[in-house]
């Protein structure tokens, strides 16, 4: 029947050792039945023979080893804590009790007499009445269930003084025990509105509900409490039955859901998004957010409760829509035409869905408006056309050169050879052949400004390309050294090479090129005179070249754009140039798997180095 874990196991013999001999063999012979419980070890300690009759226990050891673990529920205990309570005030107590001798309930009118014990514990006779009647019994059952319920009741009279409790009050207040005929709001701490307003529904034999916060054993707590009359079987008066219900768990979540609600709603309210709800079949809105009401150019209010119809420059694309939304639950960036309140048609993107709004299937529907996008990929889409008109006329112009400058240039340039192999000779003339070298260095000139920009050209198209094959670099960079120094007699060009293979696998022409436009570069930024040292070496990876010139160096904020296209430093001043050829040497080098750099000392000269790799197979900038 009882059980108790949390209590220390003491010794059931203690009590039973020394009490059933003080209770005198008239007891034993009793016929209604009387025992000791031990409210420490929760066992039976002492039982007349009637007890043993009543726990069907063939002695009294047995009784004594008698578990009741099983019927120990948390009422229980609270039950016995309760009736623990009122012993130690000394009282003599009349309860009833449905107990289970044979796994067969027996209600039994109980008589509680305290039995202090030495050090202060407690044990208790117990005087067992077993009630027959049906009628009562039900009554009993009824009381019996009312005790055992998970909500706190109390009884009180309608002035508000307490009657009676059962224990699980008793355990959430511990303020009750012991307080019959005190006021309940009181011993409740009741707030005074809360107390007045039970008391006036009491006075008027009303019923009454309210959510109290109140102090209990476990803290601060919210309870539903329900007060109903009921007569007072005892006095035939008026009484109130008070139930109530820890609600606490309850107004959190809801306190938790009403607060995200809120904060949902100012998400929808203010979110940038025009944000809609309408109603499927009718198409009325239902709801819509600040965005909208500003795409529309409406207020909020005039949009609600109309139909959506007239915000759509056709209905039949509104119903295709709907259509598609109710087919397949949900569309995504359908395209359609809507009009603001004026009647100002935009492309719109509506992506929607089907959700429930207020128990009701509604569309609810994000709508973005596309027409300042439209209007930007059309401005974009109309640049890109022009770009490539641009870049075709451009590709007509440089091929138009590459024949119409290039052919005319060397025709030139082979005709004043002839002029001038005529010329030679016993009646040569020195002013006609300084004229003929003049035409043939300006036609050198133009023809070096068409071809770099026929390489820009090329490069931008991908069309430069390096093929390596086996060469003499060294007689190669000799040629080039040899041309320039032709051009330039008054500047000292070294040539320095070591280590160099006789055949190095790497495209000549790439060579002289970019050699050419370094020397090139070395000669025309040192202007007047100046020594310019080349030296070419072989290493294992390809080949190592330096340009070195005591020209006008690069002043050293403009180093990391002299790579530039058409970027000429500050101080190029007069002398000629595009700008293109650094450029386009890069790129050469980069595509015989080398590098390219500079050095320089403003005012002192200038270093370019480069390297080309041997490894390098065909390549070229469409790879
Ligand atoms: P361009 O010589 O046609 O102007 P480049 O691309 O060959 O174009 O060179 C870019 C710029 O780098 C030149 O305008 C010049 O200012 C600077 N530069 C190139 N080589 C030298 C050099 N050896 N000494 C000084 N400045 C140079």
């Amino acid at each position: 029947m009882y059980e108790s874990r949390s209590r220390p196991a003491g010794d059931a013999a203690s009590v039973a050792g020394s009490e059933p001999e003080d209770l005198g063999p008239a007891i034993d012979d009793l016929a209604t039945p009387i025992w000791v419980f031990d409210l420490v070890t929760l066992r039976i300690a002492w039982a007349n023979r009637a007890a043993l009759a009543f726990w069907k226990a063939d002695n009294l050891a047995a009784l004594r080893d008698r578990d009741f673990s099983d019927a120990m529920t948390p009422v229980v205990r609270l039950r016995l804590e309760e009736l623990e309570r009122g012993l130690r005030r000394g009282e003599r107590l009349r309860e009833t009790w449905t107990l289970h001798p044979d796994d067969e309930a027996v209600t039994v009118t109980c008589f509680f007499t305290p039995l202090p014990r030495e050090g202060g514990s407690m044990a208790m006779q117990v005087e067992a009445h077993v009630v027959e009647d049906e009628a009562t019994l039900q009554d009993r059952r009824a009381v019996e269930a009312l005790r055992y319920a998970a909500t706190i009741f109390l009884l009180i009279q309608d002035d508000g003084a307490l009657i009676s409790f059962n224990p699980l009050a008793a355990a959430w207040f511990p303020g009750l025990s012991g307080a019959q005929g005190s006021l309940v709001a009181d011993i409740l701490r009741l707030e005074e509105t809360e107390a007045r307003t039970l008391l006036s529904a009491m006075a008027e034999r009303r019923a009454h509900s309210s959510e109290v916060e109140v102090p209990t054993a476990e803290g601060r707590r919210w309870m539903l409490l329900n007060a109903r009359p009921i007569p007072d079987p005892l006095s035939g008066k008026t009484a109130y039955l008070i139930g109530m219900t820890d609600v606490t768990d309850r107004r959190r979540l809801e306190e938790e859901r009403r607060h995200y609600e809120n904060t949902l709603r100012q998400v929808v309210e203010t979110a940038p998004v025009p944000l809609v709800v309408s109603r499927p079949l009718d198409g009325q809105l239902v709801y819509a957010n600040a965005a909208t009401a500003d795409l529309f150019g409406v207020p909020v209010e005039s949009l609600i409760g109309r139909p959506v119809n007239g915000y759509y420059l056709s209905t039949d694309a509104r119903q295709e829509m709907v259509d598609r939304i109710t087919e397949d639950g949900a569309i995504d960036r359908f395209n359609v035409t809507l009009c603001t309140a004026r009647g100002r048609p935009f492309a719109a993107s509506v992506s929607a869905r089907i959700v429930s709004f207020k128990g009701e299937p509604a569309i609810l529907a994000a709508i973005t408006d596309v027409e300042a996008d439209t209007v930007a990929r059309r401005v974009l889409a109309d640049a890109l056309d022009r770009q490539t008109r641009l870049n075709e006329a451009h590709q007509e112009f440089v091929s138009m050169l590459s024949h119409e400058f290039m052919t005319p240039l060397s025709v030139i340039d082979g005709a004043a050879r002839r002029v001038a192999r005529r010329l030679k000779g016993p009646d040569e003339d020195g002013e006609s052949a300084a004229w003929i070298q003049r035409i043939r260095d300006a036609a050198g000139r133009i023809t070096h400004l068409v071809s770099e920009v026929l390489m820009a050209a090329r490069s931008d198209n991908g069309l430069l390309t390096v093929t390596p094959e086996p060469t003499d670099v060294c007689a190669l960079v000799e040629t080039v050294v040899d041309r320039h120094q032709r051009i330039a007699p008054d500047h000292d060009i070294a040539l320095e090479t070591c280590g160099l293979a006789e055949s190095i696998a790497v495209d000549p022409q790439v060579v002289d090129i970019v050699l050419s436009n370094l020397l090139s570069n070395a000669i025309k930024y040192s202007p007047g005179a100046g020594h310019i040292r080349v030296k070419v070496e072989g290493n294992g990876d390809g080949v190592a070249v330096a340009v070195a010139d005591e020209g006008m160096g690069i002043p050293v904020n403009e180093m990391d754009r002299i790579f530039d296209r058409f970027y000429r430093c500050s101080s190029s001043g007069s002398i000629p140039g595009t700008g293109l050829g650094l450029d386009i040497t890069k790129k050469l080098v980069e595509l015989h798997g080398g590098v390219l750099w500079a050095e320089s000392e403003y005012g002192r000269g200038s270093t370019f180095r480069f390297t080309l790799s041997t490894d390098r197979g065909e390549a070229s900038t469409g790879e």
